[in-house]
């Protein structure tokens, strides 16, 4: 029983928000440090998760590809699905998103309206293209809103990460994100300030390794 006003109002209307880790980006992501034993699965948000929100953006940070590539052949995540919500269903962003989905080798799933995230139906698909193995006990969710990734991810029961969003919000997104704050501020003061002034990732100076690494994964990993 919570012992004051504001852990009462916290556990009952905030809980299916609370993120189990916040963090700064995907960078801060330690696969293998992660409660779940055996290989990991992950579905992961497109739009400010892996790449700037603006529609025309396309332009995944070099580092964070780096980083998810190297992952998968040297941690236990296995393969992960990229799920987004479309709900204009215009052809050049579904585009946009499968086109990512084939740069990670992940295959990709775009919710209409009906099936937007926080609702259940696109997070069941998600776990039907990451396979059999794939449950909700070895599955992640990746997600840079509380409201979308984070409710959907916890609804299902899986193990939920808040990463702080690459920017180019649409315009519907930036109200959300005053709320947003304000709840992560009421879960974790401390945490919450940590991802406020963490850096966006930026490509560093010696790209030529991140580069010639990632030719070999093209090469390593089948098509
Ligand atoms: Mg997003």
């Amino acid at each position: 029983m919570p012992s004051s006003l504001y852990g009462w109002l916290l556990e009952k209307y905030c809980m299916h928000l609370r993120p189990a880790y916040m963090v700064g980006s995907i960078l801060d992501i330690d696969f293998d440090n992660l409660p779940i034993p055996g290989p990991i699965y992950a579905i992961i948000d497109a739009d400010g998760t892996l790449l700037r929100g603006d529609r025309e953006s396309e332009d995944v940070p070099l580092v964070i590809e780096y980083h998810l590539k190297r992952s998968g052949l040297e941690t236990r995540l296995v393969r992960f699905v990229v799920l987004s919500n479309t709900i204009v269903r215009d052809p050049r962003r579904i585009t946009r998103i499968q086109s990512l989905g084939a740069r990670f080798g992940a295959k990709t799933y775009c919710c209409n309206n009906r099936e937007r995230k926080p609702r259940p139906i696109g997070y069941k698909k998600a776990l039907e293209l990451l396979g059999p193995e794939a449950t909700a006990e070895n599955t992640i969710v990746i997600g840079d809103q509380l409201f979308t990734d984070i409710w959907g991810g916890r609804s299902l029961c899986f193990l939920t990460i808040y990463v702080k969003s690459l920017g180019g919000d649409h315009l519907w997104t930036v109200p959300k994100r005053w709320f947003e704050s304000l709840v992560l501020w009421l879960f974790d003061r401390a945490r919450f300030k940590k991802i406020r002034n963490a850096a966006i990732p930026k490509n560093p100076i010696n790209e030529e390794g991140m580069r010639s690494f990632l030719e070999l994964w093209q090469t390593l990993v089948k098509k």
